[in-house]
């Protein structure tokens, strides 16, 4: 059971304080980043909600904002959650609720300091929107599983020293029964990593085959025959992380919309009132997400990481492309030249996510990546308006009997 957190004045005095002590100490001018990482998690205010000794302080993770507004005015470095994006905002929500003493232990401050970069491998050729159908399977050999089968689409796979893989351990279960969940080392025999390009020119994900490779069952996460309990509060994780962070006020794709407005000079009124309305829009969008994640009890995010994922997609489009479209011929094109290369996560990646351009072709997969908006729908449709389900004729059906394309 996860304890109730702690809130109110005393919890908002002891994350200042510790923020307080953690500027003083460590000063981020002068610090270099993974030292500042290292001390921020030690001090507790890497996820400030999680257990003390995990990156956290016990309190209600509403002072998450508080962290982020104080560090980002402090000039400390934050490009950690970029770099290690499904790490630090996805793998560490996974193992603070399922995870056991040593696992948490075991990873989650490599994780905060990019030691080690973490990905996702749940996609698959013939398991996107209906994950649980998945096909890669899992067999028990003494304290270790074999696994064999691809995914796809995996996300810094190419980078990731981890990865959180969802098996099939028993085929004859109905799909989401039957489900393990492990954490994966991305450097072991069996393992095999192949770049797949999008349409910005980089490769951010790639295709992954396992050929008999192997897992230790200390690298299990919750009981077999858990993994979709384990896939959701991921998948929820992630939806947050997508569309419902909070980001500080003015910056991201609507902070480049304002440069770009800026540096055109345009007088032009259109121009001007279009900004302003999405300004708005995005301004709006922060602050539901802020009073979202104080409604959040015990850090497991609900539906409405779906309802922030599904608006953002939308928004994030319309702002990047009014800012291309801002840029006249310019916008057409990409200033440090169309290239084919593995996307690389550090400072640099900061440097080039920020052209325009990129941003505005990038903002394509936002409706696709972390669920489709078709299926952010459904959720809504289903868990938040209580509308009546899908028809689902596979179940209560054993996996190995359903039939696939
Ligand atoms: C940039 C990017 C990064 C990604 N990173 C990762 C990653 O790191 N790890 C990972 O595991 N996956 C990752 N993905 C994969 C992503 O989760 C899937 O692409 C997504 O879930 C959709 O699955 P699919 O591509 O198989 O499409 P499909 O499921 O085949 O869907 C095709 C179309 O059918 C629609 N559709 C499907 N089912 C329904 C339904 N029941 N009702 C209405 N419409 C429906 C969909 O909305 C879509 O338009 C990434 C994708 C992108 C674009």
């Amino acid at each position: 059971m996860t304890a109730s957190p702690i809130t109110g004045v005393d919890a908002e005095a002891r994350v200042n304080e510790a923020i307080d002590k953690l500027l003083a100490d460590h000063p981020p001018a002068s610090t270099e980043p993974k030292v500042f990482w290292g001390a921020q998690f030690d001090a507790g205010l890497a996820w400030v909600d999680f257990e003390q000794g995990s990156g956290g302080l016990g309190v209600s993770p509403k002072y998450r904002e508080l962290v982020t507004r104080r560090l980002n005015d402090a000039d400390a470095p934050m490009w950690n959650r970029i770099a290690n994006i499904i790490g630090i905002g996805m793998g560490a929500g996974v193992l603070h609720t399922h995870g056991t003493a040593e696992q948490k232990e075991r990873w989650l401050r490599p994780m905060f300091v990019v030691d080690e970069v973490w990905c996702q491998l749940f996609s698959e050729p013939g398991a996107g929107s209906d994950v649980a159908g998945l096909a890669t399977r899992a067999v028990k050999d003494g304290d270790e599983w074999i696994i064999n089968g691809q995914k796809v689409w995996t996300t810094l796979a190419h980078l990731a020293k981890w990865g959180m893989v969802v098996t099939r351990t028993d085929p004859e279960q109905p799909k989401h029964k039957g489900l393990t969940y492990f954490i994966v080392d991305m450097e072991a025999d069996g393992v095999d990593i192949r770049p797949l390009y999008q349409i910005t020119g980089e490769a951010e994900f790639n295709e992954v085959f396992f050929d008999d490779a192997r897992i230790p069952d200390a690298n299990r996460i919750d009981d077999v025959g858990a993994g979709w309990r384990v896939a959701m509060t991921t998948l929820m994780n992630e939806r947050v992380a997508i569309g419902g962070n909070t980001p500080p006020r003015n910056s991201g794709t609507i902070g480049v919309a304002m440069d770009t407005w800026k540096q055109s000079g345009s007088g032009d009124v259109g121009d001007r009132r279009e900004l302003a309305r999405l300004w708005g829009e995005v301004e709006a969008m922060r602050l539901t997400a802020i009073r979202a994640t104080e409604n959040m009890q015990a850090g497991v995010p609900g539906p409405e990481g779906s309802t922030g994922k599904l608006a953002w997609a939308d928004l994030n489009k319309e702002v990047t492309a009014f800012t291309v479209g801002m840029m006249g011929f310019d916008g057409a094109t990409i200033p440090e030249g169309y290239t084919l290369e593995p996307t690389v996560y550090d400072t640099r990646m900061t440097e080039r996510i920020l052209s325009p351009q990129r941003w505005f072709l990038r903002s394509r997969a936002n409706s696709i990546e972390g669920g489709t908006s078709e299926i952010m729908r459904n959720i809504l449709g289903e868990r938040v308006l209580g509308l009546p389900g899908e028809p689902r004729v596979d179940k209560n059906v054993p996996w190995s009997e359903v039939p696939r394309g």
